[in-house]
C-alpha cells in the first residue's frame, strides 16, 4: 500500500481520529503523523495464550476465545442497565457482564467471533468475566490488537482509552511505515547487529516476542543516543577549527606569580587542571573546557590562573558567576590577586547605577579592563569587549546553554570602529574566544558524555588537605533546642553559621521565611550579631552584607538560597537548613558545602518535620553521603536528569526512549560510532549518509546551514 501523506501531517485526517481525538492526542504530543511511530509504549501486557474455555483458570487475568451466542440488555433500577454476552467456543461457554454500558448491544453483535480478556470467576457451573476487555475479530485472519499477544500500555490522558490509541499507533504502523527513511547506514547496522527501523518500530509497539521487543528496545535508544552523538562530534569538530589569532604563546611567569600569591599549595587534581587549561589555550584552537571537582575543591584559582594568562597574552578574560553574590565575591577574590600583578579587573551588575556601567562598558571596550567579573548582565546586548580571549562561566549547571553561547559570541564581536583600541598593537580578535567552564554539582559519567560530550572536562578529585568531613544531622523540631545551643557554642568560639530558608516572606504555612527566621533569631541571640540576606536586597546591600560576614561583624548570617553556590567563608561552620524537605539533593549538597571550606570542624543541620517517605529517603541519604559524585548519581535515579542539569538547562534533548542511567552501555557504544562517523564524514556529507542527516534536521538538531545542537 503507498501514502500519499507525509510524516508532517496532522494526525486530524488519519482515519479513526477527527477534530475531538485530535485535541486530545496533542494532549499526548501526538500532533503530525510522525509523533505516532515515537509515542512509545509504557509497557505490555501479556494477552496470551488465547484459551478454550475449559482452559480457564481464573488465577490471573486470561484471554478466552468464542463465538457470541447470545447477548442481551437488562434495564434494571434507578435506570442502570446490565449487559450480558455468552461466547461459546463450541463445547462451553463463558459470558462477560457490563454495567452501564449499553451501546455494547451494537458493539457485541451476535454471531460474531470475540476475545474476552479478564479476570474469570465462578458462577455455579458456569465462567463468568465482569468488565472484561474485549476485542471483536471481524475478519477471523487479520492480526489481533488488543488480546492474543504482546499488547502495548500507552501513557494515556482523560477520554482518551488504551483501546483508541492502541488501534490510532496500529493503524499507523501497518499503513505508513513505508514513510519512514532508516537513519543508520546498513553497513553500521549489520555490524552492531541492530535490526532494521521499520521493523524496530512494529516490534517495540507490537512485539512478537519478549525478545524481539528487547531487540527493538536496543536499536531505538542506539538511534537516540547515536544521533545526540554525532550532534555533539559535529559540534566538538567545528569548535576545534584552528583559530590561530587566539593563540596564547608565553605568559607562564604571571600565572606563576599568581599562584604563588594565593597563599596555599596547589592540590594535584588543581595543578593538572591547571596543566591543561594552559595547555588548550597555548594550540590555536579555541578551549572547550569543564573543570568539575566537588564543592570546595578549589576551582577559582584554576579559573583565575586562566584568566591571568589571557591577560599575560594581552587579551581581556569575562568571568561570569550565577548570582550577584558570588560575582561580587570573585570580584573581591580576583582583585586581591590580580591588581598587585598590574591586571585591571570590572565589576558588572544589573542592579548597578547608569553611570557606573557606562564606565565599565566604555572601559571593556576600549580594552582598559582587563578582567571583567559579573552576572547575567553579561550577556546583555551592549557589553562589547575590544579583545576578549578567554570566557568563564562559573557554577555553569545554573545558565542555560543558550546563556553560555551568547557571552561565547562576544568573541566574535569587532569593537565599533569610532572606538580607538587602547592598545594598538594587538588587534581585535575576529574567532572565537577560549571557553573554560567550571561546575560544582558533580556530573555522573553519563551525562558528560551526552550533555559535554563536546567538551573536554578536567576533575578535580581531592579536597585541599585538613578538611574534616562535615557532619550532617537531619532533625525534627524537638531538636532545635540542642541545634542552638551548638550553634551559640561555636559562635562563642569565634565561628559563624548560616541559617536558609526557602521563602523571603511568608506564603504559605508550611514553610519558614527568611524574614520571620531573622526576626525569630535576632531575639534568641540578641547577644550576637545576626544578619539578613535575600535575593530582593539591592545589590550594594548584598555587598556589604556579605563583607561584614566575611569580616565577621555578622556571627550568623539568615540567608535564602542566594548563598546557594559558590559563596566562600572558610571561617562558617555551621549551616542550618530550615524546611529541608523543599531541597534537592544537589541544593542540598551547594548548601552544605558552605562549611567546611577551612580546616575547622563543620556541621550541618537539616530541619524537617516532613512525614512523606520520598523526603525521609532523600534526607536519609544525604545524612551519609559525603561526596558530590555519589550524590548526583543518587540525584540522578531518583529524580532523572533534569534536576542535575538544572531547570534551566533547556538544551539539553529530552530522551523519548532511552534512560541515562540504565543504558549507560548503549550510549557509550553510540558515542563511539559517532566519533568514527564524524572522523570519517565531519559535515555528514557522503550519500550513505544522506539518511542521517535528514533525521537530523527532522528532530531539528541540525540546520540546514549548520547545527546547532540545542533542540528548542
Ligand atoms: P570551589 O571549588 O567550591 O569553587 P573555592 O575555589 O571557592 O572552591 O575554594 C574553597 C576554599 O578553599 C577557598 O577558601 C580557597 O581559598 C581554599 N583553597 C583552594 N585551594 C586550596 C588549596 N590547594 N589549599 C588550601 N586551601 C585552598
Ligand atoms: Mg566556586
Amino acid at each position: 500500500m503507498t501514502s500519499k501523506l507525509s510524516l508532517n501531517n496532522s494526525v486530524q485526517y488519519l482515519r479513526g481520529v477527527g477534530p475531538e481525538r485530535h485535541k486530545l492526542l496533542a494532549r499526548l504530543g501526538l500532533r503530525r503523523l510522525g509523533d505516532v511511530f515515537y509515542f512509545f509504549p509504557r509497557r505490555h501486557e501479556i494477552r496470551w495464550p488465547v484459551k478454550k474455555v475449559s482452559e480457564l483458570t481464573g488465577e490471573e487475568k486470561e484471554c478466552v476465545r468464542g463465538r457470541v451466542a447470545s447477548r442481551g440488555l437488562v434495564r434494571m433500577r434507578h435506570g442502570q442497565t446490565l449487559f450480558r454476552a455468552v461466547l461459546s467456543d463450541g463445547q462451553k461457554a463463558v459470558f462477560g457482564t457490563w454495567f452501564n454500558q449499553p451501546y455494547l448491544v451494537k458493539a457485541i453483535p451476535s454471531g460474531s467471533v470475540v476475545t474476552f480478556y479478564g479476570k474469570a470467576e465462578r458462577e455455579g457451573r458456569q465462567w463468568k468475566m465482569v468488565h472484561p476487555e474485549y476485542e471483536i475479530h471481524a475478519d477471523p485472519d487479520a492480526e489481533s490488537i488488543h488480546s492474543g499477544r504482546l499488547v502495548p500500555i500507552y501513557p494515556l490522558t482523560e477520554d482518551l482509552s488504551q483501546k483508541a490509541v492502541r488501534q490510532i499507533v496500529f493503524r499507523v504502523l501497518t499503513d505508513h511505515l513505508m514513510l519512514l527513511e532508516d537513519p543508520i547506514p546498513p553497513a553500521l547496522r549489520a555490524r552492531l547487529g541492530l535490526e532494521e527501523l521499520r521493523t524496530a518500530l512494529r516490534q517495540i509497539h507490537f512485539p512478537d516476542s519478549e525478545a524481539r521487543r528487547r531487540g527493538a528496545y536496543r536499536r531505538l535508544v542506539f538511534d537516540e543516543f547515536f544521533m545526540m552523538q554525532a550532534v555533539v562530534q559535529m559540534k566538538k569538530n567545528e569548535f576545534q577549527k584552528e583559530a590561530p589569532e587566539i593563540l596564547h604563546a608565553g605568559g607562564d611567569g604571571v600565572v606563576q606569580r599568581l599562584l604563588g600569591s594565593a597563599g596555599f599549595a596547589l592540590t594535584e587534581g588543581q595543578k593538572s587542571a591547571v596543566e591543561e587549561v594552559l595547555h588548550d589555550m597555548k594550540r590555536g584552537r579555541p578551549m572547550n573546557r569543564l573543570v568539575q571537582g566537588d564543592v570546595g575543591s578549589g576551582k577559582t584559582i584554576v579559573s583565575a590562573a586562566a584568566l591571568a594568562f589571557t591577560a599575560a597574552n594581552g587579551f581581556q578574560g569575562a568571568l561570569m558567576a550565577p548570582t550577584e553574590v558570588l560575582a561580587q565575591q570573585h570580584y573581591f577574590t580576583l582583585s586581591r590577586l590580580f591588581e598587585p600583578i598590574g591586571i585591571s579587573c570590572g565589576f558588572l551588575a544589573q542592579s548597578m547605577k547608569p553611570r557606573e556601567k557606562e564606565e565599565v562598558l566604555s572601559r571593556a571596550l576600549d580594552g582598559g579592563i582587563k578582567i571583567l567579573v559579573g552576572t547575567h548582565a553579561l550577556i546583555e546586548e551592549r557589553v562589547r569587549f575590544h579583545r576578549l580571549g578567554l570566557v568563564v562561566v562559573d557554577e555553569q549547571h545554573k545558565f542555560g546553554v543558550f546563556q553560555r553561547e551568547v557571552l561565547l559570541q562576544k568573541g566574535h564581536m569587532a569593537p565599533s570602529a569610532t572606538q580607538a583600541p587602547a592598545d594598538a598593537s594587538c588587534p581585535p580578535s575576529a574567532g572565537r574566544a577560549h571557553f573554560l567552564l567550571t561546575t560544582a554539582t558533580p556530573i555522573p559519567r553519563t551525562l558528560a558524555l551526552t550533555l559535554y560530550g563536546d567538551l573536554d572536562i578536567s576533575t578535580i578529585r581531592e579536597l585541599p588537605g585538613g578538611r574534616k568531613p562535615i557532619q550532617t544531622f537531619w532533625v525534627g523540631e524537638d531538636r532545635r533546642g540542642e541545634v542552638y545551643a551548638l550553634l551559640d557554642a561555636l559562635i562563642a568560639k569565634g565561628r559563624q553559621g548560616y541559617v536558609v530558608c526557602p521563602l523571603i516572606d511568608e506564603k504559605s504555612f508550611s514553610s519558614k521565611s527568611v524574614l520571620t527566621a531573622h526576626k525569630e533569631l535576632a531575639a534568641i541571640f540578641s547577644h550576637r550579631n545576626v544578619g539578613l540576606l535575600h535575593g530582593r536586597m539591592k545589590g550594594a546591600e548584598k555587598e556589604q552584607v556579605m563583607r561584614d560576614f566575611r569580616e565577621r561583624r555578622i556571627d550568623l548570617l539568615v540567608s535564602t538560597v542566594v548563598i546557594e553556590v559558590g559563596v566562600d567563608v572558610p571561617n562558617a561552620s555551621l549551616v542550618i537548613v530550615e524546611n529541608a524537605e523543599r531541597f534537592g539533593l544537589a541544593q542540598l549538597h551547594q548548601l552544605r558545602g558552605r562549611v567546611g571550606r577551612g580546616s575547622e570542624e563543620s556541621f550541618c543541620v537539616l530541619f524537617s518535620d516532613s512525614a512523606a517517605a520520598e523526603t525521609a529517603e532523600r534526607l536519609a541519604a544525604f545524612e551519609k553521603m559525603e561526596s558530590g559524585f555519589d550524590i548526583a548519581e543518587k540525584d540522578l535515579k531518583l529524580r532523572g536528569a533534569g534536576d542535575i542539569v538544572g531547570e534551566k538547562q533547556h538544551g539539553f534533548p529530552r530522551l523519548r526512549i532511552g534512560d541515562l542511567v540504565q543504558d549507560m552501555g548503549i550510549l557509550i557504544e553510540a558515542r563511539k560510532e559517532a566519533e568514527r562517523l564524524v572522523a570519517e564524514d565531519p559535515r555528514l556529507e557522503s550519500p550513505k549518509n544522506r539518511s542521517l542527516r535528514n533525521a537530523l534536521r527532522c528532530r531539528r538538531l541540525l540546520e540546514p546551514r549548520g547545527f546547532t545542537g540545542v533542540v528548542p
